[in-house]
C-alpha cells in the first residue's frame, strides 16, 4: 500500500534528517516505527503527508509512493483525498471549539453526506464519550480524551491509511492501553495504521511488523515479536534485558541493516 525507497528529507538544507529510509506498509498492517528523539520518527510522517515544507523540510531523493501514485511534490489536501490522513504528535485539536466541531472539521474535505454520516456513526461508536461531550469546548477534555478526539477527527474523512505520531504521549499507563486497545479496534474494521511510538512496549503489542530508526537510517526491522524479543530493543527502548549490554552472546532477530 504504502512504499518508502531511499527516503532523504533535509531540514533548512543543513540538517539530514533521514538519510536514505526505506520501509513498506501493506494493506490491513499496523506496522509501528521505533527509535529515540531525534532518529527521524516524525520526519518520516510529515513526509508522507507531505507537511514538510511547513516545517522547512523538504525531500531531497527517494521515492514515495500510495496505492501505486506518487507522493512527492503532492499538496498536503491531496494526500489527505487520497486517503492519508495524520494525527500529529502533542493532540493539536482546536481546543476553543466545541468537541462536535472538531470532528466535523475532520470532514470538511468529504463532499458525500451519506460518508460523512457514516464516519460519524464509526467515530462515535469507537468513542461513545465524543457523543456524550459533544457540544463541550474541546480544551476541558482530559489528555487522553482528547487524543481520542484527535483520532476521532482524522477517522472522520475515513482514511485507508491512518498516521499517528505518538499517541501515547504524555499520558497515565492505563490510558496507553486503552489508546492501544483503539488502534487494534481502527484497524480492525479495515484501516491500515502507520505508528510512531516512545513507548515500545504498547506499540509491539499493537503492530504486526516493526522498524526502528536511528540517526536518520533503519537499523533495525522484523516481525513486532521478533523485535520485542531482541536483545537490542530490550536493552536500547524497553530498558531491560536478560543479558549485559556488549557481553556475551546477543541474540539478534530480526534483520539488521546497514
Ligand atoms: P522525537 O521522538 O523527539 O519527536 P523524532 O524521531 O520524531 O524525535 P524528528 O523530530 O523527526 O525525530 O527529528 C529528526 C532530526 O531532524 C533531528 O535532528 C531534529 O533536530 C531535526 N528536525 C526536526 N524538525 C526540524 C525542523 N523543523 N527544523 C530543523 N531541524 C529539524
Amino acid at each position: 500500500m504504502l512504499t518508502v525507497r531511499e527516503l532523504r528529507v533535509t531540514y533548512g538544507g543543513v540538517v539530514q534528517a533521514l538519510q536514505g529510509v526505506s520501509l513498506s506498509v501493506a494493506e490491513g498492517e499496523v506496522v509501528t516505527v521505533l527509535g529515540s528523539n531525534g532518529a527521524g520518527k516524525t520526519t518520516l510522517l510529515r513526509a508522507i503527508s507531505s507537511t514538510l515544507r511547513m516545517c522547512g523540510g523538504h525531500v531531497s531523493g527517494g521515492l514515495l509512493e500510495f496505492e501505486g501514485r506518487r507522493l512527492n511534490g503532492l499538496p498536503p489536501a491531496e494526500v489527505v483525498d487520497g486517503g492519508i490522513v495524520q494525527v500529529p504528535e502533542g493532540r493539536r485539536i482546536f481546543t476553543r471549539l466545541t468537541v462536535d466541531e472538531n470532528l466535523r472539521a475532520g470532514a470538511y474535505s468529504v463532499r458525500d453526506r451519506r460518508a460523512r454520516a457514516t464516519a460519524r456513526r464509526r467515530v462515535l461508536d469507537l468513542f461513545p464519550l465524543l457523543g456524550e461531550r459533544a457540544e463541550q469546548r474541546a480544551g476541558l477534555l482530559s489528555g487522553g480524551e482528547q487524543q481520542m478526539l484527535a483520532i476521532g477527527r482524522a477517522l472522520m474523512s475515513s482514511p485507508r491509511l491512518l498516521l499517528l505520531d505518538e499517541p501515547s504521549l504524555g499520558l497515565a499507563p492505563l490510558v496507553v492501553g486503552r489508546i492501544g486497545e483503539i488502534i487494534t479496534e481502527i484497524n480492525r474494521q479495515g484501516t491500515t495504521v502507520l505508528l510512531i511510538e516512545q513507548n515500545t512496549t504498547m506499540a509491539l503489542e499493537v503492530a504486526s511488523r516493526a522498524v526502528v530508526l536511528h540517526l536518520g537510517r533503519v537499523s533495525l526491522t522484523g516481525s513486532a515479536a521478533e523485535l520485542a524479543a531482541s536483545t537490542e530493543v530490550r536493552d536500547l527502548y524497553l530498558g531491560h534485558s536478560g543479558e549485559r549490554a556488549g557481553g556475551g552472546t546477543r541474540r539478534r532477530l530480526g534483520t539488521w541493516l546497514p
